[in-house]
């Protein structure tokens, strides 16, 4: 009898030992991010990123007179990296990585991002962020074609057991509209020349804009467009999981418009502000929400090959990630940190919200741990 009830003590204790050891883990898993929302800038450099205007791209670019009396120089030019960065993208420095946030990639103060896939363009690094890995073999150009593999997007719908609105895409290249889900429908997706509407009669009269003020590229429509439909769907529709996909960098880059990239990265920096007072203003998302800003590439790291990448071009496979919310208490640059990946991106996501990618995709890219 005595034994029998000794037996059973330990076994009651055994329980409250069990419980509060599940306590812990679901409490670390789960921190205060409810909200994620993911934002890449198509083939920015960590040369602009980290360093605003590069003189060796203009001073190759200025064929007669002299560089200072460019509007470039002018507009963008500091002595130091740090003052010219503010000169393009001041919240994001003044802001975002003072109070709220950080950022990986800096090489010259010994954080580096790389992309694990072996191509070095857009298709390839949009899905390497998207599914957690590097498919070299199946995912090899930039064609529409559907991606075969299931995406964090989806299996972050399916996770939090909410409706296809709440996990939304919007992005200005259309073939993003293909790498985003696997079994299209299953999240909400509209990219390039694409029509969006809902309830707000002002986005109706974007929408109608977008089709009669256009870029000069097919396949790419004006960011401005694509940020509105954003906002109006993150007004709306409180989604809690946004991917918001900008593209005209890459672009401008492409057709070696270095005063446009500027811009571009400029109005960019506008939107960031929008965006997080926005996020400030909203009992959903204030200090619930984590934004997570990266590339799906870098580009070649000379004045002879700053606009171009691809798989045979040096300093392509640098990128860049940044993480602003309540979750890490990092801010500014990260210094002297191990190497983190692109394919670590979805599976950081996932742990933002509390669940484990690998149930998904065991060969994805583990968790960024810094950030936690
Ligand atoms: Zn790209």
């Amino acid at each position: 009898m005595n034994l029998f009830r000794r037996a059973n003590a330990r076994h009651g204790w055994t329980i409250v030992l069990m419980l509060l050891a599940a306590f812990a883990v679901s409490a670390s898993a789960q921190g205060k991010t409810e909200n994620v929302i993911l934002i890449t800038l198509d083939g920015v450099r960590t040369e602009e990123m980290f360093g605003g205007l590069d003189l060796a791209v203009i001073k190759a670019a200025t064929k007669k007179g002299r560089v200072e009396d460019t509007a470039l120089y002018k507009t963008y030019w500091a002595a130091t990296p740090e003052e010219r960065r503010r000169k393009v993208m001041p919240f994001f420095w003044n802001v975002l990585m003072k109070r709220h946030g950080s950022i990986a990639g800096d090489r010259s103060k010994g954080s580096t991002v790389q992309i694990t896939n072996s191509h070095r363009f857009s298709y390839p690094g949009y899905s390497e962020i998207l599914t957690g890995q590097a498919h070299d073999d199946e995912i090899k150009s930039n064609d529409k074609l559907r991606n075969p593999n299931p995406t964090v997007l989806e299996f972050l719908r399916r996770k939090l057991r909410v409706g296809p609105q709440k996990v939304a895409a919007f992005a200005s290249w259309d073939v993003i509209d293909w790498i985003v889900e696997s079994k299209p429908g299953t999240i909400a997706s509209n990219t390039g020349y694409e029509k969006y509407e809902n309830l707000d009669q002002q986005i109706a009269d974007t929408n109608r804009l977008q089709f009669e003020a256009r870029t000069p590229w097919d396949s790419v429509r004006s960011d401005a467009y694509t940020f509105r439909f954003a906002m109006s769907h993150l007004r709306m529709y409180k989604p809690r999981v946004l991917y918001l996909g900008l593209g005209e960098t890459d672009d401008w880059a492409h057709d070696q418009r270095y005063d446009r990239v500027l811009q571009t990265l400029q109005l960019t920096d506008n939107y960031l502000k929008q965006l997080w007072e926005f996020l400030q203003s909203s009992p959903q998302y204030k200090n619930k929400t984590t934004i997570l800003i990266t590339t799906d590439h870098g580009r070649g790291n000379t004045p002879a090959d700053w606009h171009d990448h691809g798989s045979d071009v040096e300093g392509a496979q640098y990128i860049w990630l940044a993480a602003i919310g309540p979750d890490s208490r990092l801010l500014g640059e990260w210094r002297d940190s191990p190497t983190i990946y692109q394919n670590q991106i979805a599976a950081t996501m996932s742990r933002l919200l509390g669940f484990d990618y690998s149930e998904q995709n065991p060969n994805a890219g583990k968790p960024i741990e810094k950030l936690f």
